[in-house]
């Protein structure tokens, strides 16, 4: 690392007059404050965190009162930012760190990506951003600029540009205002050099940008090759009573949704129907709108098929899987989005 290079003193000095500088997170900087909006701002914007993160701080305000929560408080926060396994790893470090670490998230980076969920460029911000120790940060924002600085062509997460482009930031990051500098960096990133329409004329960097210099903006970064993704169908069950309350299941604490509490699930509309009369409950089912979701390797068409029992033939009894629940409740629990929607919905 440098001490203070060009491409340095040339984006501090943006960053003094256009730099983010009062987000929740740079207020009372704790290494525990900047690990979980780190987190959260992994494939999130920024504006959609900040009343998570607040949230998020005024239930857990130290690392032991994370470490001390129930999963199903986690989650329940965690409701709509997506992604759900950056907070079941973040809620097992924060007990990793109690245990091992007295407490304290860990200045050094080996102890840091040592941790569930920290990869080296969430190490890099919080060594940076909280200690304000020399860090390097290589997050989606950093890739895309450094990509169209240097007209560099190709999809960025192939290894052997991956391998350059962190070359590339730590020869750029500087030791003196460290802490500035990474957050000029995403804020440039962020703000200007945007995936779509870059504000290149407000850009501090046109001068020396080779992307724009060749007319290349629009395509670089080169997007990830793109495969079909597959197409999945699913039926799920829901079931309520007449005062309201409706049949949910946890679902496994790994896999898509995890921990999440969703609809009893089924292949189709016949093995639903099949489970009901083996429970001894009516079939007469009746469809209810699907809905679609995308995941980052599939497509799902979920097809809900309502059920109202009288409570003569409130047959189906809880269990630690599942459980009924009233309206009410349904802000306390970790639900996947899709679910909550379709839920209120049909309140
Ligand atoms: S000139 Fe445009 S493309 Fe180049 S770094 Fe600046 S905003 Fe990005």
């Amino acid at each position: 690392m440098t001490t203070i290079n060009s491409f340095a003193e040339q984006l501090l000095t943006w960053f003094d007059q256009h730099g983010r500088k009062h987000l929740p997170w740079q207020k009372n900087r704790t290494g525990y404050r900047v690990w979980v909006s780190e987190i959260m701002l992994q494939q999130t914007q920024v504006i959609t965190v900040i009343p998570y993160f607040e949230r998020f701080m005024e239930q857990f305000p130290t690392v032991k009162d994370l470490a001390q929560a129930q999963s199903d408080e986690v989650l329940s926060l965690w409701t709509g930012l997506g992604y759900y396994s950056r907070a079941r790893n973040l809620h097992a470090s924060a007990i990793a760190i109690t245990e091992q670490h007295q407490g304290n998230v860990p200045k050094d980076l080996d102890a840091l990506i040592a941790l569930k969920g920290i990869g080296r460029s969430t190490a890099g911000a919080i060594i940076s951003q909280a200690y304000n120790n020399p860090g390097v940060i290589l997050d989606g924002n950093v890739k895309r600029l450094l990509t169209r600085l240097h007209a560099i062509e190709g999809w960025p997460g192939q290894s052997h540009l991956d391998k350059q482009l962190w070359q590339m930031a730590t020869d750029l990051t500087p030791t003196q205002r460290n802490a500035d500098y990474t957050q000029a960096i995403m804020d440039l990133g962020a703000t200007i050099c945007k995936p779509k329409q870059p504000l290149c004329v407000a850009c501090p960097m046109q001068d020396c940008c080779h992307a724009l210099a060749q007319d290349k903006v629009a395509s670089i970064p080169t997007p990830k090759p793109k495969k079909a993704l597959p197409h999945k169908t699913i039926s799920v069950l829901l079931l309520k009573t007449q005062q309201g309350q409706t049949l949910l299941e946890q679902r496994p604490s790994k896999g898509i949704w995890g921990g999440l509490w969703s609809l009893p699930e089924f292949v189709d509309l016949k093995a639903l129907q099949t489970q009901l009369a083996v429970n001894g409950l009516p079939t007469n089912t009746s469809p209810v709108t699907p809905i679609k979701h995308v995941f980052s390797h599939y497509k799902l068409t979920i097809e809900p098929h309502l059920l109202v029992l009288d409570n003569a033939s409130k047959k189906v009894s809880e269990n630690n899987k599942s459980q009924w629940y009233d309206p009410q409740q349904l802000h306390t629990i970790g639900l996947a989005t899709p679910i909550k929607k379709l839920l209120e919905r049909t309140q």
